[in-house]
């Protein structure tokens, strides 16, 4: 899950960065309304956070531009004004959710989560390959009635897997979902990362989910092809 935080206050910048990076998202950030809306046309995001006071303009403005355009991921409004005329004209604008500052970063991951399950449209909170499970709003995962316990980029790794099942995921692709800008390692990061998820949800198990197809990328599936 990769999300872009709009936000020209260094340090809350810097926090919501690190903290959410911590919980295994991919996170860039932009400090104005030009940069948030050149990022965000340019990369997939899965989630906006957005302050309402940029330098060069309103948060409000560059939501109605993404709207525009369809851009249809879901904004998390972050404002210091709590009044209703703001809350309102921000929903009218297509903000999916809003919160005031300040808050805690708890109630903020809470939030995050909801909203990267709702995405552009519903989606189960339990994602299932065969036996796995994967919870996320508490982002459990177990294989058959067995609890795995995973990194956060392992997690986040395996999340984007299984919400694409049986489609076969190039590298550059689960960089570009997984990774953030802040990568700047080699694509066998991916590589590495595969391998240390299969000893986890694959070793002891039947059938193997995770499927290498060679020069291309991985999948995840219970059909075993190719
Ligand atoms: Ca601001």
């Amino acid at each position: 899950m990769r999300i872009l935080i709009v936000e020209d206050e260094e340090k809350l910048a810097g926090i919501l960065l690190r903290s959410l990076r911590g919980e295994g998202y991919a996170v860039d950030a932009a400090t104005t309304v030009a940069q948030g809306l050149e990022m965000a046309l340019t990369v997939h995001y899965d989630l906006i956070i957005l302050d309402l006071l940029l330098p060069d303009g309103s948060g409000t403005s560059l939501l109605t531009a993404l709207r525009q355009q369809r851009y249809n991921a879901p904004v998390l409004v972050l404002t210091a004004r709590g009044d209703v005329d703001t809350k309102v004209e921000n929903f009218d604008a297509g903000a999916d959710d809003y919160l005031t500052k300040p808050f805690a970063f708890a109630e903020l991951l809470v939030r995050v989560r909801a909203l990267l399950r709702r995405g552009p449209v519903v989606k189960a909170s339990t994602l299932r390959i065969g036996d796995l499970e994967l919870d996320r709003m508490t982002r459990q995962v177990r294989r058959g009635s067995q609890r795995i316990e995973l990194s956060p980029k392992e997690y986040s790794l395996l999340e984007y897997l299984m919400l694409n099942p049986g489609r076969v995921l190039s590298r550059s692709m689960i960089i570009e979902r997984v990774w953030d800008q802040s990568f700047e390692g080699l694509t066998n990061i991916v590589d590495v990362y595969v391998r240390q998820l299969r000893k986890k949800i694959d070793d002891g198990f039947e059938p193997k989910l995770i499927r290498t197809v060679r020069g291309v990328g991985y999948a995840i599936g219970t059909d075993g092809a190719p």
